[in-house]
């Protein structure tokens, strides 16, 4: 198995390294060319959505990836990677892959309170330290989309068929957990 991460802007190092930990294989996505080797899974790391969005269009990755996620890759998107994923963005006219039947609201919890940590119960994985920064939530979903988590009444980490993706950052807690739960969905996926 080999996933590859989005590597492009943001906290992709992370990701990169919760993959060593977990000695899985991993590729990182930097340019077009990139998305020429094999890889069975993808990860959206978190960042600045515009900035991924506008280089994924740029460097003529976006409609790659679009069809792959279409077609099945299974995909973990994480903050950043979560608005790049949904349908809808409620206070944002940009949209990207679209792939994830959602609406999502950018930078919900305002300057303010842009980072914090949150304990909550997540489900198929127990109590997690939920690391917020300038994170989006998802205002509602469609039918279908498993709600994973939720914290005061605001969804913040959701299943849809291949797609894994949270509000949040598991890659910063050194709690693996949320990524072993994803490399078992790729196995599935390939087996
Ligand atoms: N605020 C960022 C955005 O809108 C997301 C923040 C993050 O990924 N930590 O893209």
């Amino acid at each position: 198995m080999i996933v590859a991460i989005l590597a492009l802007q943001g906290a992709y190092q992370e990701h990169a390294q919760v993959l060593e930990r977990l000695q899985v294989p991993f590729i990182e996505l930097r340019q077009k060319k990139d998305l020429n080797q094999h890889f069975d899974a993808l990860i959206l790391p978190g960042g600045e959505s515009t900035v991924q969005g506008k280089l994924l269009k740029e460097l003529d990755m976006f409609d790659i990836l679009k069809q792959k996620i279409e077609e099945g890759l299974p995909v973990l998107a994480t903050c950043a990677g979560l608005i790049l994923l949904a349908e809808e963005l409620s206070n944002d006219e940009n949209q990207y892959f679209q792939t994830l039947p959602v609406k999502v609201k950018r930078n919900a919890y305002g300057r303010q309170l842009g980072s914090f940590v949150r304990e909550t119960d997540m489900k198929l994985i127990g109590k997690i330290q939920a690391r917020f920064i300038r994170g989006p939530y998802i205002e509602s979903v469609k039918p279908n989309v498993h709600i994973l988590a939720t914290i005061d009444d605001h969804i913040v980490a959701v299943q849809y068929q291949n797609q894994l993706a949270m509000a949040f950052h598991p890659e910063l807690s050194h709690d693996d957990r949320i990524h072993q739960y994803f490399i078992q969905i790729v196995k599935g996926f390939i087996s």
